[in-house]
């Protein structure tokens, strides 16, 4: 799934290099909260000390569970909140909805937290300083389909974040931009 992340987060300059810790797994599918508290549950376990001893900017949650958090099937803290901004969750099991967590639907959610760690927006963001921060729609072979950070999950997402280039999005629709702009800020968390 990382690997899959990499093909663009490489091209803005971003290499997520993952450090797998299993050690507290039981821990955390033990805690009631997990399901409807899934991050600062996760934070609990994994406090930013923690992620400093590892030297990881980032924490991410790859949780076998439906969480209702939200009801989505993932969740990130965002860039903006000092508290969550290191931490994210992807669901990585199957639910009702659209999501069948196969490989390619867990590197979309997986990359569209990682994402928002990186401040890239949903295709509506109401509360959002950067205008240009913008997921894209794009039409071709008669479907459309969506940059990765669309805001619910769609089967028909790209592992692609919006770029002002023509296709995958335009001066208005550039999560590319914004995440080389944040790129120091989130490689300075520890
Ligand atoms: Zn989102």
């Amino acid at each position: 799934m990382i690997q899959y992340c990499n093909y663009d987060f490489n091209t803005l300059g971003v290499n997520i290099v993952p450090i797998y810790d299993t050690s507290k797994a039981q821990q955390l599918s033990n805690d009631p909260q997990i399901i409807n508290s899934s991050l600062s549950t996760f934070k609990k376990y994994f406090p930013e000390s923690y992620l400093n001893s590892k030297s990881a900017d980032l924490g991410l949650y790859l949780g076998g569970y439906d969480s209702i958090e939200f009801e989505g099937v993932g969740s990130s803290g965002g860039y903006d909140f000092p508290c969550l901004c290191r931490y994210a969750w992807a669901q990585m099991a199957d639910d009702p909805s659209t999501y069948d967590a196969v490989l390619k639907d867990r590197a979309v959610v997986t990359m569209h937290e990682l994402g928002h760690a990186f401040d890239a927006a949903h295709e509506y963001a109401p509360n959002q300083t950067e205008t240009y921060t913008r997921a894209y729609q794009f039409y071709e072979h008669n479907r459309y389909y969506q940059t990765v950070m669309w805001g619910c999950f769609m089967k028909t997402a790209w592992l692609q974040f919006s770029a002002n280039d023509g296709f995958y999005g335009d001066a208005n629709h550039d999560n590319s931009r914004r995440i080389t702009e944040t790129k120091g800020v989130v490689a300075s968390y520890c």
